[in-house]
């Protein structure tokens, strides 16, 4: 199957999903997870029309953004060290899904005052608990963003979720269920959540169902990652 096929078909999931779930398809952002796919296959993507990228590695973006066109918007998806955020602040990246501790939350503040930059983030959160995976526990969640109030360079935007993979779909629509009533609760709270980044190539239907606007696609549009 070719990439414009990918492309088709899972933009057209995302429609059938986005109207059982009463929205409609302009509601989701689809953003093309390009980790280890190469430019030339990231700008055949741009040129089938899509303009959202996701990397999870600071260096790899670095590397992209330099020969890619400008009105690309890269989306940080992965767990980033705290010595990488100098290079991520006031350079191109629209949003980071993965603020997901307190201590780079310190170093964004940090080095966004230094460079009188802001940065669009999104808080991650861990609902299944695995162990192996990153994100705040749902109870950890209040306080971080208490302490998130203080940094007022970062820019909560909303909420980031990996779910477990697996083929148990009501397993997997609890979860998002979780992390669509906190989404719902704490817009009320703070205005500027707009995004709730949830579904992935085994999940997005599943978690648009459950409200995501948001989804991170890479397997089902790039095909198998080489190397992981
Ligand atoms: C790799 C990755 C994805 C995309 O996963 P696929 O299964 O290839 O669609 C989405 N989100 C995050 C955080 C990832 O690391």
């Amino acid at each position: 199957m070719g990439l414009s096929e990918n492309i088709a078909i899972v933009q057209e999931k995302i429609a059938c999903a986005a109207e059982k779930a009463g929205r409609s398809a302009e509601d989701i952002t689809l953003i093309a997870v390009s980790k280890t796919v190469d430019a030339e296959m990231v700008k055949a993507a741009y040129d089938y029309g899509l303009r959202s990228f996701g990397e999870n590695r600071v260096q790899e973006f670095l590397r992209k953004k330099e020969i890619l066109p400008e009105d690309i918007q890269w989306n940080l998806i992965g767990q980033l060290q705290t010595n990488k955020v100098k290079y991520i602040i006031d350079n191109g990246v629209a949003l980071l899904h993965s603020l997901d501790r307190p201590a780079l939350a310190s170093e964004l503040q940090k080095e966004c005052i230094k460079k009188d930059a802001s940065i669009d983030v999104l808080v991650e959160v861990n609902f299944a608990k695995e162990e192996s995976k990153s994100g705040l526990y749902p109870e950890e969640v209040d306080s971080f963003l208490e302490q998130l109030a203080d940094c007022r360079r970062i820019h909560l935007s909303g909420f980031m979720t990996v779910a477990p993979y697996t083929d148990d779909r009501v397993y997997l629509r609890k979860l998002f269920a979780q992390a669509r009533a906190l989404y719902d609760k704490k817009k009320k709270e703070f205005p500027e959540i707009r995004y709730l980044s949830m579904g992935m190539s085994n999940d997005y239907e599943d978690a648009i169902l459950e409200g995501s606007n948001m989804v991170r696609v890479g397997t089902a549009i790039f095909g198998h990652r080489i190397y992981q």
